[in-house]
């Protein structure tokens, strides 16, 4: 989390730093801080988002042809004006600033205060950017060496960018398990978390790697190395990426514009890959590596939070459609077992940024094992997309809002393509269902968009449940991870309590919670289970809870017992999800935005998690 963004060329550094870490915010926003070289080294640091840098800075010497900035979300001292980044050297020769974790940065500190060092702050950083000048200072190393040394001795992981009031003419930077991008400009450089504080500067960018260095210099050259000093050969790449994708609109929120991008960002996930007409459905990341995947034994997907539910789903289409035994694993709780994985599994990561720190963690561990590793992600050059064997970008484009909601559809959308391709291929789905499939995908996004028209039903039924302080969400079959995932939006954004359940569980223990204040969101779209949770709405209902029902267009049974229904389009039972979805996305924002509470960056929460 937390993100970084650095520049040095002939243009002003601190407005290109600044809108850079806005759009970098979504990655963490307890802080932010400024260091600028123009005569001298100056440091700005803040408390609070971006904006109060701002404000913060008005009528300072913001003069500097190099400077890096930060945007943090705190793993190791809270988030106040000292523990903000860039951090400095002892002798303040050198400043840093860094995503990630150094975790053994209580021994590193112990033996440099042993040598006379103290500290201002409670980060691990600060430990970092003291070794470094220790190291450059005794034997006058050139700073990149000094960096190499130091980053010998430390375990964790780490983005970092350094400036060198001694040698402004060039910025070090590094990285280990956290994105860095370098993009390159005329005689000029930009580094950064990701790629969007780039947009509007320059589209040539490469992405470092595990265990680089670069080093870039004002003369407008540059150079990378490994950690063994080893120069290499950058691989530069083409930002395909525009501003309007970055910025918010005619929308109030990031979150609403993301969920209003739906019909088109499955339309784009879709796109090339299906064509109903001439009755084919390609995969790309599939072909290349057929034979394994088709010859697989078992699928294991490993994701964290909402990229975990869209797996879910994953799991019922590929076994429904496919036949393919899954099993679906929290990436954090799957690397940290002893996990049985064989040559002949497949591990499919999910993961909307690309670099989420468990996830990858996973995969490698997947990759030791020797079995095939696939990523499902959104961010294209991101590291889990670098070290899968294969996969599937979803092309949902840059997701700004914190509660994940498009990268999902996105996730559940390319799932949905690789089980039909999948059974298709493999002979479990028959040829006219699979026509029929691919018929009902096609007219997915139009039907995500009729789900939309629910908006203002929604925006009143939401004023409703302000007071709210728990909230049960049921599903069944594919509902059910679609019900977990309305609870964990609902929670994120609005800080309401809320649980999502099978809803044949609810006997099992919920009911007891069930009470004329309780609300209880039922997704109840099923074709198959339609009877059954019918049921399970009256027993809501006999407990005087209060029904907030999810059905298809034209219902009627359950529209008599529920308090409200919201209708969405019919499809075929293995797309709905993708419309199920949508109504509780909405519900989630209006509840939250009727709260007061900050849809965008809620509470604690950063988007991108590459901390364990
Ligand atoms: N560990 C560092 C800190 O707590 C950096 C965290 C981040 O990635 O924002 O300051």
């Amino acid at each position: 989390m937390c993100g970084i963004v650095a520049y040095i060329g002939k243009k002003e550094a601190y407005p290109i730093i600044i809108k850079g870490l806005k759009r970098l915010e979504y990655r963490g926003y307890d802080s932010a801080g400024v260091a600028l070289f123009n005569e001298d080294l100056r440091v700005y640091k803040k408390k609070g988002k971006v904006n109060d840098l701002v404000s913060f800075v008005k009528g300072k010497n913001l003069e500097g042809h190099v400077g890096i900035g930060h945007t943090r979300w705190a793993t190791h001292g809270e988030p106040n004006d000292i523990n903000a980044h860039p951090h400095t050297s002892d002798d303040g020769r050198l400043t840093i600033i860094h995503n990630g974790i150094i975790e053994n940065y209580a021994t590193l500190k112990e033996a440099l205060i042993k040598e006379g060092h103290t500290f201002t702050s409670d980060t691990d950083t600060e430990v970092l950017i003291h070794l470094i000048g220790t190291l450059q200072d005794k034997d006058n190393l050139k700073l990149e060496e000094a960096v190499r040394i130091a980053l010998s001795q430390v375990v964790g992981a780490y983005a970092i960018v350094i400036l060198d009031k001694d040698d402004p003419t060039k910025l070090v930077a590094a990285r280990k398990a956290s994105p860095l991008v370098l993009g390159i400009g005329q005689n000029e450089f930009f580094l950064a978390s990701d790629a969007t504080p780039l947009v509007g500067y320059t589209s040539q960018v490469v992405y470092l790697n595990d265990e680089e260095i670069a080093v870039v210099s004002n003369d407008g050259t540059f150079e990378i190395k490994t950690f063994d000093n080893e120069i290499q050969t950058p691989y530069v790449q083409r930002l395909n990426m525009n501003i309007e994708k970055l910025e918010k609109g005619d929308y109030e929120h990031f979150m609403l514009k993301e969920i209003y991008e739906q019909p088109n960002t499955i339309a784009d996930c879709m796109r090339g890959r299906v064509n109903a007409a001439a009755g084919w459905l390609k995969m790309g990341g599939i072909e290349v590596q057929e034979e394994r995947i088709f010859n697989a034994k078992r699928f294991i997907m490993a994701a964290c939070g909402t990229s975990w539910h869209a797996a879910l789903i994953g799991e019922y289409l590929f076994e429904e459609l496919a036949r393919i035994p899954v099993e679906v694993e929290y990436a954090s709780e799957l690397r940290y077992r002893n996990p049985i994985i064989n040559k002949d599994d497949v591990v499919i990561a999910l993961s909307q940024s690309g670099e989420t720190a468990d996830t990858m963690a996973a995969l490698e561990l997947a990759k030791e094992k020797g079995a095939l590793i696939y990523g499902i992600v959104n961010s294209v050059g991101s590291s889990i997309s670098r070290i899968t064997d294969s996969g599937s970008y979803i092309h949902a484009g840059p997701e700004i809002g914190v509660a994940s909601t498009k990268a999902f559809t996105g996730q559940v959308t390319a799932l949905t393509l690789m089980a039909i391709y999948m059974g298709y291929k493999r002979g479990t789905i028959p040829k006219s269902y699979y026509h029929q499939l691919l018929e009902g995908l096609e007219k997915i996004p139009a039907k995500v968009k009729e789900a939309l028209e629910c908006d203002n039903q929604i925006k009143k039924l939401a004023t409703k449940f302000i007071n709210t302080n728990h909230t049960l969400y049921l599903g069944r079959g594919y509902n059910f991870p679609v019900a977990l995932e309305g609870a964990l939006k609902l929670k994120e954004i609005s800080y309401i309590h809320a649980e999502g359940y099978p809803a044949a569980e609810m006997k099992h223990g919920p009911i007891a919670l069930i009470d004329e204040n309780m609300p209880v969101v039922v997704i109840a779209t099923n074709k198959s289970a339609y009877e059954k949770i019918a049921s399970n709405i009256q027993e809501v209902k006999a407990r005087k809870g209060i029904v907030i029902a999810i059905v298809t267009k034209g219902d009627t049974e359950i529209s008599k017992i529920a308090d409200y229904t919201i209708e969405i389009p019919d499809t075929e039972e293995p797309f709905t999800p993708l419309l199920s979805v949508i109504p509780l996305q909405l519900l989630s924002y209006h509840i939250a935005l009727a709260r007061g509470c900050n849809v965008d960056q809620p509470r604690n929460l950063a988007k991108s998690v590459t901390v364990e």
